[in-house]
């Protein structure tokens, strides 16, 4: 079995490029841990990483682990910074077997094909003097995903499902490059469809058998399985299968542009569920309870900061109520979402978009609501729809364009909203609630200098 070692760029005291309050070092975590779930997802293969956690690592220890391994490859991933935006790859510019060349063509070309559906610029393929690269033993990558301190960059490492599809395409990319041998075709989950990519159908085993060789040569992993059908005997060529039509579109693209014109897709699974799916345990402080602070004090705590945000604090307060969410928390995910206010991501303040509905990339500014009043609606009612599996209360109509796509009851807590609405991934929920904790912490500083004043006019009676 081959061994890969994964290794997230910085960590630690050591941050890596900065920029606004984003860290380098964490963007390559979360991309290099995905990556290694889709490597041991689909191949058999022994992925070791570097470092898994946020902890320092000199150069030195990363690439005497991978030489003490014995890897057969390592690869190293780093997001950029400092003038400039879109992807690019390094291998050594010192002299490199043939093979680190062909791995650098492979997992290059594989990201690129995906991250241009997001019109991410391709640097190009590079070679530098990095220590990382001149020091290990064996086949060395570094990727540079994309641009910290570049706007349009940052929103897309800042969207879960770009952040899936780069670590996925490198995981493709890596397996393909190194020849990894796929886990057994696998079984949809119950209630899930399964697209299989075909390449080709055959009667005579050794056709098929050709057809897998020559599409192993252009760097894809066949795999053939047999079906009877009208009580014929075929051969198929699996040229991939994905829970996604869209991957497996792609993927029969690709195969048509080898001159493989037999190409089709099947389907496999049921899209009817066939047990009612069961609901993730709540863990964490729920996003269904009480709104608790009052909506005056929502509105002060923003204008210690924007002076110019709109006085949302009473429509989150009575709204909320109605769903039974806490308004309050709601609230404190908006300031999240808008930067308090202000706007500074794609969506612009005339969208009364405060939670970044369907705002999913440089070129996706998402949804656009008539009234703040719609727009606080909407919000809540989305996350109404993860946090309940209950008909949403009918006082209003529902005016959350993405309602009806929120897999219902998929987060009960804050937390679990994590890697499901726009990111950061890892720590999203994280960071609302730290912000609800300041505004806990405003309102009983507001409370306290409230008493004192009482305290004082009872002595002045
Ligand atoms: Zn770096």
């Amino acid at each position: 079995m081959k061994t890969i070692v994964l290794d997230p760029g910085h960590g630690g005291r050591d941050t890596g490029a900065t920029y606004r309050q984003y860290r380098e070092k964490d963007f390559n975590l979360e991309v290099s841990l995905q990556v290694r779930k889709y490597l041991l997802n689909d191949y058999s293969a022994n992925v070791l990483m570097t470092r898994t956690t946020d902890k320092t690592l000199t150069l030195g220890e990363r690439t005497t682990f991978a030489n003490e391994k014995n890897a057969d490859f390592f690869c190293s991933i780093h997001h950029n910074a400092a003038g400039g935006r879109g992807f690019e790859s390094f291998i050594y510019n010192g002299s490199v077997p043939e093979s680190t060349k062909r791995i650098q063509d492979i997992v290059h070309q594989e990201i690129v094909y995906t991250v241009n559906r997001y019109n991410v610029v391709n640097r190009g393929q590079k070679r530098a003097n990095f220590y990382v690269l001149r020091n290990t033993e064996m086949d060395a990558l570094l990727l540079e995903i994309l641009f910290i301190d570049n706007e349009q960059d940052l929103k897309l490492m800042l969207n879960d499902q770009f952040v899936d599809d780069v670590a996925n395409a490198t995981a493709q990319g890596i397996a393909k490059a190194l020849s990894l041998p796929r886990k057994k075709t696998p079984e949809p989950p119950a209630g899930k469809v399964l697209y299989k990519v075909i390449a080709g159908s055959f009667k005579e085993k050794k056709n098929a058998e050709e057809r897998a060789a020559f599409l192993k040569e252009k760097g894809i992993e066949p795999y053939i399985y047999s079906v009877t059908i009208d009580g014929s005997l075929f051969y198929r060529v699996q040229a991939g299968a994905y829970a996604d039509k869209e991957n497996a579109e792609d993927q029969e693209r690709k195969v048509e542009q080898l001159g493989i014109k037999d190409a089709f897709i099947v389907t496999e699974g049921t899209s009817e569920p066939s047990e009612p799916p069961t609901p993730e345990p709540v863990k964490g402080y729920t996003i269904l309870g009480p709104t608790l602070i009052q909506p005056e004090n929502l509105n002060l705590f923003v204008k210690k900061v924007n002076p110019n945000a709109p006085d949302l604090g009473a429509l989150y307060d009575e709204l909320s109520r109605v769903y039974g969410i806490r308004g309050d928390v709601a609230f404190a995910q908006a300031v999240h979402e808008t930067n308090y206010f202000r706007f500074t991501g794609v969506v612009e303040p005339g969208q009364n978009n405060y939670a970044g509905i369907g705002a999913t990339g440089p070129n996706e500014n998402g949804a656009s609501f008539a009234t703040p009043k719609e727009g606080v609606l909407a919000h809540l009612q989305h996350l109404f729809a993860y946090a309940s599996t209950e008909q949403p209360p009918d006082e209003f109509d529902i005016v959350d364009p993405r309602f009806s796509l929120v897999n219902r009851g998929s987060a009960k807590s804050w937390t679990q909203l994590n890697g499901k609405w726009a990111v950061p991934g890892t720590t999203y929920g994280q960071q609302i609630l730290a912000l609800y904790e300041k505004m806990i912490d405003f309102e009983i500083n507001q409370v306290n200098e409230h008493l004192d004043r009482l305290e004082k006019a009872k002595q002045q009676i």
